[in-house]
């Protein structure tokens, strides 16, 4: 008889972790609080790392087909000089597949097309999760008071998780990251290469999605609180802030509509948790090392977390000694992303000052390729577990 598992949060984790313990013959269901499918949001870049994850999980193609073969392209100053160009060749040639861009409502579905029969509960707000142990079920229990009861559950209920107390009851909450983030996907209105550009107190990457749209993001270090929820407001204090930035950056903006962009402040885990797992419950993506965006490895690691899991479980009898050697594999190497997303972040916060960023572009102009590439090559050449 297959073993149940029961996947809180139908995000990029849970929907990772949910199509992997599908192929290795776990009865699956999800539970998702929102009312039903997103389909709005903005774009994401997934990594070699995450790709081949999605092999394993069984959804690589379908990602990239829905998705924009995407590569680092330049890396510029805040006058538009490139500091970095990498091609998309040497890219393959040092970690076999480049990465891939899409509108995270496409990566949402394809996702969901790889569950087959299996449907998401929308509706179902998980508030409490008792672990069970050797001998018995983990329990859910739902807002209305219901209870589900299975061999496995994997919370994977986001940055605010709830679930995360009754694995970590001594974690520490989420913390302001020192930015605030302005997303939109639009129409493109001609931008054909992939960019990022640093300048001084922020950053802009513009992502072309393949599908006729563009993504981009501006980042902006400062105090929190600033969003006002008014889209129109905050799409004028972008506006505003980027509005000396290189071309095509405020033209872009410019033709950016209030109804296309949201703002929002970042939160991470200050560090690694103590654990991930307890009983037969795991936590897997932002419930687990929710970190700052910097290193573009967040989801790739929540896709990560989903297939080792998968593979752990599936390969011993019991649960809760596969969930020990999903703690054993996940927890330093998701703590090294944490960490090194954090210095990420905290070099970009020092970088308001013009002379510091002045220096940083010199030291990386100065750089040969190579380094960049060992750089992109540290997170982003792991391969996966085979699914038993
Ligand atoms: C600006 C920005 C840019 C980023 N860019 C990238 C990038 O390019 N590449 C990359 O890899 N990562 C990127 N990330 C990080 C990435 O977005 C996250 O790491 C990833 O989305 C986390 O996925 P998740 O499934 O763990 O959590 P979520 O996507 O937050 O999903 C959690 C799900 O759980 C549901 N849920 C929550 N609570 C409950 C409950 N109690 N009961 C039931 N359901 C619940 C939620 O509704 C949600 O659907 C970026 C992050 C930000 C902020």
């Amino acid at each position: 008889m297959s073993r149940s598992a029961i996947v809180v949060g139908a995000g990029i984790a849970g929907l990772t972790a949910a199509n992997a313990l599908l192929r290795c013959g776990w009865d699956v269901r999800v539970l998702e609080r929102s009312p039903q499918p997103r389909t709005t949001g903005a774009g994401i870049v997934l990594l070699a790392n995450a790709l081949r994850g999605l092999d394993a999980a069984g959804v690589g193609d379908a990602v990239r087909a829905v998705g924009q073969r995407a590569y680092p392209g330049t890396l510029r100053d805040g006058a538009g000089r490139a500091l970095v160009q990498v091609s998309a060749e040497e890219i393959a040639a040092r970690l076999g597949t480049v990465a891939v861009a899409l509108h995270r409502p496409r990566l949402q579905q394809a996702l969901l097309d790889g569950l087959g029969d299996v449907s998401v509960t929308y509706g179902a707000v998980a508030v409490d999760v008792d672990p069970g142990d050797m001998a018995r079920p983990a329990v859910v229990t739902l807002a209305d008071g219901a209870t589900l009861s299975a061999d496995l559950v994997v919370a994977a209920d986001g940055v605010r998780s709830r679930l995360r107390a009754a694995v970590a009851p001594d974690a520490a909450q989420p913390v302001y990251v020192g930015s605030t983030t302005w997303l939109a996907v639009l129409d493109n209105p001609g931008v054909t290469e992939m960019s990022q550009t640093w300048g001084p107190g922020g950053e802009v990457g513009l992502i072309p999605l393949g599908d006729g749209r563009l993504y981009w993001y501006a980042t902006q270090v400062g105090p929190a609180g600033r969003a006002t929820g008014a889209a129109a407001a905050d799409l004028a204090s972008a506006r505003d802030a980027f509005a000396r930035w290189h071309d095509p950056i405020p033209q872009v903006l410019a033709v950016t509509a209030p109804e296309q962009v949201q703002q929002l402040d970042l939160y991470g885990l200050p560090r690694p948790l103590p654990r991930m797992v307890r009983g037969r419950v795991a936590l897997a993506g932002d419930a687990a090392h929710a970190m700052p965006p910097n290193v573009g490895q967040g989801g790739c690691q929540g896709i990560e977390d989903g297939v080792v899991l998968a593979a752990s479980v599936s390969r011993t009898g019991s649960v809760v000694d596969g969930l020990a050697e999903y703690e054993r594999v996940r927890r330093p190497r998701t703590s090294d992303v944490l960490r090194a997303a954090w210095a990420s972040a905290r070099i970009g916060e020092q970088l308001s000052n013009r002379a510091l960023v002045g220096l940083r572009n010199t030291v990386l102009k100065a750089l040969p390729a190579r380094v960049m590439l060992d750089g992109m090559s540290r997170f982003a050449s792991w391969t996966p577990p085979a699914l038993p």
